[in-house]
């Protein structure tokens, strides 16, 4: 996924109050580069790439196939290396006909700490390159090297870390299965295994706190204020856009973008607030820039992902984590 949810609200209050409040910390605090931080721990892009190539190389991670079976094996033991505790979540949906076996992958960080934040990244690839120009290739499966595979590899990245820096509060990461299942217009069957998540939460407590990451890695990548985020957590996008803009203006975008449709969503509904990062114009391939339109096509592959943008968005998490009164 995702996709732009129809009839964007009208937010410009609110976005101007956020702004503001973040201009208003940015001149208070004493200009910092990630150089000047030496007690934050330091987030391996190399490593967060690699884990994008070893999903990738599975193939499609579509629900049903061997690729997903295996990438979900590789991705449990991995959070089993780091995590106080890692399990799967597994459920069965009927979709167009068929019955879907799909599994969340729960790992907890402190997991005797009260005070939790939840982290989350989809895991599955879409099944059709439905946004290729060609009939034919809209029926084969997207790679999703940006699309579920760059999330999880920095969320993955941050549970190696989590594993030798423990985290000042409670932290619950999800990869959930089956946000990408959907046709196109069909919003019903779409984040099913958020949606499951958010009416049978897999940890034993809810979080004060939580944060999407999805379409995290392209090498141009910009991040704005998605709407939904803003309106359910306006702190938090205040805190951690703060944050981008201090350390990788490059990226981070303080300009509002639109509601988009998106695994935050059942977790906002069930009252959480969340906050979803997201390279917004690759959505719609909406980007003036030809290579970047390559959303649900068979060109969503490593070679358009930039370890910088990785390091970006995992240093931004890492400095909210860790320098910021949480909750
Ligand atoms: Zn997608």
């Amino acid at each position: 996924m995702p996709f732009f949810a129809a009839g964007r609200r009208s937010l410009h209050i609110a976005i101007a109050a956020v702004l503001l409040h973040a201009c208003a910390q940015r001149v208070q605090q004493e200009q910092r580069t990630p150089a000047d931080t030496p007690s934050l721990p330091s987030f391996d892009a190399e490593r967060a790439y690699r884990l994008i190539e070893q999903q990738v190389a599975f193939g499609a991670r579509v629900p049903g196939s061997r690729a997903h079976l295996e990438c979900r094996d590789f991705l449990l033991e991995a959070l089993k290396q780091y995590a106080d505790t890692a399990f799967l979540q597994g459920f069965e949906q009927r979709v167009y006909g068929q019955t879907l076996r799909l599994w969340n992958i729960c790992a907890s960080f402190r997991r005797e700490h009260p005070e939790r934040i939840l982290l989350c990244a989809h895991w599955d690839s879409r099944p059709y390159a439905d946004e290729e120009e060609d009939p034919a290739l809209r029926r084969l499966p997207v790679p999703g090297a940006n699309d579920g595979a760059s999330g999880v590899a920095v969320l993955l990245e941050l549970a190696r870390i989590f594993s030798t820096s423990p985290p000042p509060v409670g932290v619950d990461i999800l990869l959930v299965d089956g946000e990408d299942y959907g046709r196109a217009g069909d919003l019903e069957h779409f984040l099913l295994g958020s949606r499951y998540a958010a009416r049978n939460y897999p940890f034993p407590r809810l979080p004060r706190w939580g944060v999407v990451v999805d379409l995290v890695g392209d090498r141009q990548a910009r991040f704005p204020v998605e709407a939904q985020s803003l309106q359910a957590a306006p702190q938090l996008v205040a805190r951690l856009w703060e944050i981008g803009q201090r350390l990788f203006p490059q990226y981070f975008d303080s300009a509002p973008a639109g509601a988009i449709i998106d695994d935050h969503l059942p977790f906002i509904e069930r009252g959480i607030p969340m906050a979803l990062i997201i390279d917004a114009e690759l959505v719609g391939n909406r980007s003036p820039i030809a290579r970047r339109r390559y959303w649900h096509t068979r060109r969503d592959l490593p070679d358009n992902i930039g370890q910088e943008t990785l390091r970006a968005v995992g240093t931004v998490l890492l400095e909210w984590l860790y320098r910021s009164p949480l909750p």
